[in-house]
């Protein structure tokens, strides 16, 4: 049987990946349906997680051809997949606007979680590109392109689920693009990533990284969800933050960590600090005890990220006794702190250097 639509025909149409539950009920009621097909089409979409019209079988013809006519299933495709299955893996995927992002899956390391652990995590991205321009991060060098639509965001979990056959159960948004200035897209996604007519993913499986925006990380702790947040932090006084990240000449340690202690307490919800240690820029024993004095008193964990290095940038990875001596530092101050080698932008191929190879290789 021919289906209704290829996915090419709804390039211009709503996309039904970006759409509450309510609003399609609302929609759906519109077009002289009852409300009870609006949860059907929601179960097909994200439980049995179907991705042609064809196969929502319960749904009456009338009512396909309806969605057919206002809404779009296209999701992005997969352009390269690299690293392997228990390892790390890259996806570069392309947008319906020809634009590219990556999506990095990472398996459960069993040497920190256990034997027994089937934790998959997914780091997303939020934009294309990014505007922030943070000096370790290949995501930022040829600048911002445009935020990511609501459904480009959720999309990036259904097609890696689709493509290795797994499922998802833990999110960092720690990819490429800054979440919180793509902030209303942001709040929508992870009401359909959390939301159990949606993708269901448990608030405390999901994580989003900002580089410190102060005024949205305010916004965020009257948010009732606990998902957690983590801070990248990576310089502990003001002089080297700002050589590492320039929004902290905009938003100061002083400021930021004040948002950070307003989130604490509103929340009741601890944070994370996210700190790459960079050979000679960020990793002396005055930075691990600044860097202590913040964390302590908001009983912030802090994660120790070796710097990867990134083709175009200059900076290297500290010795490892370097990295042990600021971990013992952090730990003699009382802070709750590890080590971690494969999270987020530590990946073998950081954020952003996938789509940049691809771009540079491929002719204007
Ligand atoms: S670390 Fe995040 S905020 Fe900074 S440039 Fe990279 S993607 Fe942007």
């Amino acid at each position: 049987m021919k289906p209704l639509l290829e996915h090419s025909d709804f390039d211009q149409k709503k996309s039904l990946y970006a759409l509450l539950l309510r609003e399609l009920s609302d929609e759906l009621g519109r077009l002289g349906f009852p409300s009870y097909r609006a949860h059907q089409v929601m179960e097909w979409l994200y439980k049995k997680r179907v991705t042609s019209w064809d196969q929502m079988l319960t749904l009456p013809l009338a009512l396909r051809e309806k969605l057919v006519e206002h809404y779009s299933l296209l999701l992005p495709s997969v352009v390269t997949v690299s690293g392997s299955a228990d390892t790390t893996q890259k996806f570069l995927l392309r947008l319906a606007d020809g634009e590219l992002i990556e999506t990095v899956l990472i398996p459960a390391s069993k040497a920190l979680q256990g034997a027994s652990s089937n934790r998959r995590t997914l780091c997303i991205s939020s934009q294309v590109g990014c505007a922030y321009g943070c000096r370790f991060c290949a995501s930022g060098l040829d600048g911002f392109k445009r935020h990511l639509k609501v459904e480009e965001i959720v999309a990036q979990i259904l097609v890696v689920e689709q493509f290795s056959n797994q499922r998802i159960n833990n999110i960092v948004f720690m990819g490429m693009g800054e979440p919180f200035a793509n902030f209303d897209h942001l709040l929508r996604a992870l009401e359909i990533i959390n939301a159990p007519w949606g993708i269901h993913l448990a608030a405390r499986k999901i994580t989003v990284s900002t580089s410190g925006l102060v005024p949205r990380i305010r916004d965020f702790a009257h948010r009732p969800e606990q998902i957690r947040l983590a801070i990248s932090l990576h310089g502990a006084s003001d002089q080297v933050r700002s050589q590492i990240m320039p929004i902290n000449k905009r938003y100061p340690l002083a400021e930021l960590m004040e948002a950070c202690a307003y989130y604490v307490k509103r929340k009741k919800q601890l944070l994370t600090f996210e700190y790459i240690l960079i050979a000679g820029v960020n990793d002396q024993l005055e930075e691990a005890t600044r860097l202590a004095n913040y964390a302590k008193p908001l009983r912030a964990k802090v994660n120790l990220i070796p710097y990867n290095r990134v083709e175009g940038l200059p900076w290297e990875r500290p010795a490892e006794a370097a990295q042990q001596a600021f971990l013992h530092e952090l730990l003699r101050h009382g802070v709750a702190a590890t080590i971690r080698y494969q999270k987020g932008h530590d990946i073998d191929a950081a954020c952003g250097q996938l789509r940049r190879r691809e771009l540079l290789a491929t002719p204007a």
